[in-house]
């Protein structure tokens, strides 16, 4: 018998979860049959997130140092570089100001007041984080021994680094050519096991939903209700209006035939909120099905993993003026441009893992002087939160690496049309 192709399978996989999860929910966390099966289903999820993480360190080092060498020509070098970076700031920002301008005509939270949240606040201590030392801090783990940086599985270092070699192997040019493709097959070799790691998908997938669905608190969910609803609904105005529609205007690419090449990635993304699990999948996805070129994709989407992130700075922005008016303050024009702006800084400097975004959130809380406690609130509800902004980041990505590929290809014809 043939099976179903694996997008089928994903998608079969993610009804199936979340269907067993919701009875699961209705039997009761104490039933026997619950306890076994969200037993079984955390094995089973954890394993598929381990086996992504496994290829993830080796990937992303050798697609970035491959994606830069391939960049050859200088000149391309820093179309690329500049154009991602513009791509990055300008997408976090529209996400932003849509929290904003959310948050500011729903007024979520008005009515309720930050005491009647005591006894979740109670045991809650907040790390500090300024924003001086948030800075140093991000700085300060941008260049790291590789081989720490290696081993430990830190993304941003090891991003950093293989930018560096990338650079360094398109100047000495021929002189290094052995080492370009050592890295060429590495690359090579990588994918073909996160092609493996992927037919394990729709069962990893269907038993991290399970998970979630199954050991929701509801009650909490139904207190936040219109704070929820504000942050899903600009979330996904952004993910399905906004990102399709800069694609469609950049590309002339349609929302339908992006959700086919993307969906194994999106659907990824969403089970397992951590858009640096999701990296090989994305790339995968972005090379193979949406025909981006992999010095391209190679170089945008392991940076965007880390530093491109839509809907957490959404999240991020749309929190903060929750928390505003729980505690019954009124942001001015400049305290929300603030918050603008240590948002975006916040989402930048979270890693891709489940609920990054909360611990950096603190800094964006500090920064108008709202109670950083306040965030023990949010908890409960992030893990399922989490999923939609994490979609949306690796979203923010695949769309960014389309249209940077899109402006080169421009700004080459005119270049060769010139000459
Ligand atoms: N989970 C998110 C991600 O991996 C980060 C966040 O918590 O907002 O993209």
């Amino acid at each position: 018998m043939k099976l179903p192709s694996l997008n089928v399978q994903i998608l079969l996989g993610a009804a199936l979860g979340v269907a067993l999860g919701l009875y699961f929910h209705a039997l009761g966390a104490e039933h026997q049959l619950v306890q076994g099966g969200v037993y079984t289903a955390s094995l089973i999820g954890t394993l598929f997130i381990d086996l992504l993480k496994m290829i993830l360190i080796p990937l992303v080092f050798c697609s970035i140092a491959v994606g830069i060498a391939n960049l050859r020509q200088h000149q391309q070098m820093h179309s690329v570089w500049l154009t991602t970076l513009i791509f990055f700031i300008s997408s976090m920002a529209i996400a932003i100001v849509l929290a904003l301008l959310a948050g500011n005509y729903f007024k979520p939270g008005a009515g309720l007041h930050l005491a009647m949240f005591d006894h979740a606040m109670q045991n809650f201590q907040a790390k500090q984080l300024p924003l001086p030392e948030f800075f140093a801090q991000f700085l300060h783990g941008l260049f790291v021994n590789p081989f720490t940086a290696l081993s430990q599985g830190n993304v941003l270092a090891v991003v950093c680094f293989a930018l560096i070699l990338g650079i360094t192997l398109v100047v000495g040019g021929d002189r290094y050519k052995g080492i370009l493709a050592l890295l060429q097959e590495g690359l090579a070799i990588t994918m073909q096991i996160v092609g493996w790691i992927m037919r394990l998908a729709p069962l990893g997938i269907a038993a991290l939903l399970l998970q979630l669905v199954a050991i929701q608190d509801v009650a909490m969910l139904s207190t936040l209700a219109k704070f929820v609803a504000v942050v899903v609904g600009t979330t996904l105005l952004h993910g399905v209006v906004i990102l399709p529609l800069i694609l469609y205007l950049f590309t002339g690419r349609t929302p339908i035939w992006f959700w086919q090449g993307a969906r194994e990635a999106l659907m990824t993304a969403f089970a397992t909120s951590s858009s640096s699990a999701t990296l090989p999948v994305t790339l995968r996805c972005t090379t193979q099905h949406l025909h981006v070129k992999p010095e391209i994709a190679g170089f945008v989407i392991p940076l965007g993993a880390t530093i491109n992130m839509d809907g957490t700075a959404l999240y991020e922005a749309a929190a903060a003026l929750f928390i505003a008016n729980l505690a019954g303050i009124e942001l001015s024009m400049v305290q929300q441009l603030i918050v603008f702006f240590t948002a975006m800084i916040a989402a930048m400097g979270a890693p891709g893992i489940p609920s990054a975004g909360m611990v950096t959130m603190v800094m964006v809380l500090q920064s108008v002087g709202l109670p950083a406690e306040a965030i023990a609130i949010l908890l409960p509800i992030d893990r399922l939160l989490d999923t939609l902004r994490t979609t949306v980041n690796v979203e923010g990505d695949m769309v960014g690496s389309l249209v940077v590929q899109k402006f080169i290809a421009q700004k080459e014809a005119a270049t060769l049309h010139l000459s």
